[in-house]
């Protein structure tokens, strides 16, 4: 059973106690699952439009629980953000992640980048630079074979702190990518001065546009202004033939859905997608 801990007045910040309750349980039982090793890692694979050859796989965390079952991420990565138990969790992905792209480079699969969600927390809190040096080091994964998503609300804040953590890990030879691109608040113009390698066009964008006449313009658009920024666009949550066909047709570089993959345990993804080095 759970233990009354001193967070219980958080009880009285808002009128409903079934709602606060269940979010108090997750939140409390983030640390715990972190010592616990009740986190794990799912992947899902990246393909190039042009051939649908694997270019790369997204890292997405999973949290078994002991009693709750499954707990989607869209359930209590909020959470975290919120009580900045991100950072630790942030931590945990980046680590595990490298550390398991490396053990595959040592088994002499083909070396592919894989791509690690970043909270817009970290830029502003915790020293990110700091943490990515530390586990590239401790791994002994090569910073090129790294991705970092990271969401427009980033640049909430105009800020130069931003600004330069993004220069010192591209610098790095680490990629940016603009995670759910669309769905905040940022303009490609603001995207424009900085190294950013590509932009994921978020899956409300790809729903249905082969059929959807408006929204395939501005997809077609938004595709056009990216290129000429020399960016790549990723599409995400491409789930039917049509969406991956017009997609390749509005020339979108890489493609990532249900349709190729559902992310997958890592072992499931070695044996399905991994091309063995030759
Ligand atoms: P996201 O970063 O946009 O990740 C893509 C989500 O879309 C994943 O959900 C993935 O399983 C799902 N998806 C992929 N293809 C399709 C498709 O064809 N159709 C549909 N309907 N969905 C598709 P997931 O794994 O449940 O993650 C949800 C969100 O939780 C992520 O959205 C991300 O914002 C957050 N998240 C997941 N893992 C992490 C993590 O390790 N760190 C952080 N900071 N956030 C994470
Ligand atoms: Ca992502
Ligand atoms: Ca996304
Ligand atoms: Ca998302």
């Amino acid at each position: 059973a759970k233990k009354e801990g001193d967070s219980s007045y958080r009880f009285f910040d808002s009128g409903d106690a079934t709602f606060i309750s269940e979010k108090l349980q997750l939140e409390n039982g983030l640390y715990k699952a972190l010592q616990e090793h009740h986190f794990s890692l799912h992947y899902q694979p990246k393909v190039y439009a042009a051939t649908g050859e694997l270019c790369g796989i997204e890292a997405l965390i999973r949290w078994q629980h002991p009693e709750l079952g499954m707990i989607p991420p869209d359930k209590f990565i909020p959470l975290a953000e919120e009580s900045g138990f991100i950072l630790e969790i942030d931590r945990y992905v980046f680590r595990e992640a490298c550390r398991q792209n490396k053990a595959w480079q040592d088994a002499g699969y083909k070396p592919i980048p894989v791509s690690i969600n970043i909270s817009a927390r970290h830029f502003y809190q915790g020293d990110l630079k700091a943490m990515i040096i530390e586990v590239l080091n401790d791994t002994g994964l090569s910073p090129q074979y790294v991705s970092l998503e990271i969401t427009e609300g980033v640049f909430m804040r105009q800020s130069d702190h931003v600004i330069e953590t993004i220069v010192y890990l591209r610098g790095l030879g680490i990629q940016i990518s603009i995670d759910d691109f669309g769905t905040g608040f940022s303009s490609l113009n603001q995207l424009q001065w900085l190294p950013i390698s590509d932009v994921k066009l978020d899956r409300s964008f790809i729903r249905g546009i082969a059929s959807d006449d408006k929204k395939s313009s501005i997809v077609k658009a938004i595709i056009e202004l990216v290129h000429s920024m020399n960016m790549k666009v990723v599409a995400e949550g491409v789930e039917t033939v049509e969406e991956s066909q017009y997609c390749k047709l509005l020339k979108c570089d890489e493609l990532q859905g249900y349709l190729f993959s559902k992310p997958l345990a890592a072992a499931d993804l070695e044996k399905k997608f991994l091309p063995i080095k030759l």
